[in-house]
């Protein structure tokens, strides 16, 4: 498990542990993360948000990033203050991942699940766009966000990164679609580790 470099380390854990099914979706954990990297490629995002769409559930593999089982989901407010369950996958992983990238590939990945909270609640229609697996979790993570907490995420500097990256996560669930494999973005990855 333990790589030469980072990327070693994670491209160990993508081809282990993404091989396990994706909470109820149709495609593994590793189809789904690469998915989401190729989908922000193709959207013309910045090489970081590229990388945050390829890493953002790394929270979710058991083991790697808190040597106890990977979460299911995360728990309302779980983004922004307290303790760290550790189901909270988003956070864990950001957390994670700041052992070697900046805030730029981290901060979308710790706010992708408020985000979805977030766009349920200021855009009418997107609930509808979700998986039945993506509604389910919504409820254990405290459903659309409501009063200050939409304020707070909309003044996070890393907010609308998450709100893409976000849409991304939400798409690349097609068992039908063979994303590049994890070679493709090693460069990138590589090009973002902190010095
Ligand atoms: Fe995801």
């Amino acid at each position: 498990m333990t790589g030469a470099n980072p990327i070693d380390q994670i491209a160990d854990l993508f081809a282990i542990q993404g091989a396990s099914e994706y909470l109820g979706e149709r495609v593994t954990q590793a189809a789904h993360m690469l998915q989401a990297a190729h989908l922000a490629e193709q959207d013309g995002a910045h090489d970081a948000l590229i990388a945050a769409a390829l890493l953002h559930d790394v929270g979710h593999f058991a083991g790697a990033t808190s040597g106890e089982a990977g979460g299911a989901d995360d728990l309302p407010g779980a983004e922004f203050s307290g303790p760290i369950p550790p189901q909270m996958h988003s956070r864990r992983g950001a957390d994670w991942l700041a052992q070697w990238f900046g805030p730029e590939v981290t901060e979308p990945v710790r706010l992708h699940v408020a985000a979805k909270r977030y766009l349920c609640a200021v855009e009418p229609g997107y609930a509808k766009t979700l998986s039945a697996a993506s509604i389910y979790t919504l409820g254990v993570q405290g459903g659309p966000m409501s009063g200050a907490e939409l304020d707070e995420f909309a003044a996070s500097p890393h907010a609308q990164d998450a709100c893409r990256l976000r849409r991304w996560d939400d798409a690349a669930k097609d068992p039908d679609v063979a994303a590049p494999p994890f070679e493709h973005f090693k460069p990138l990855l590589l090009s973002l580790v902190k010095r």
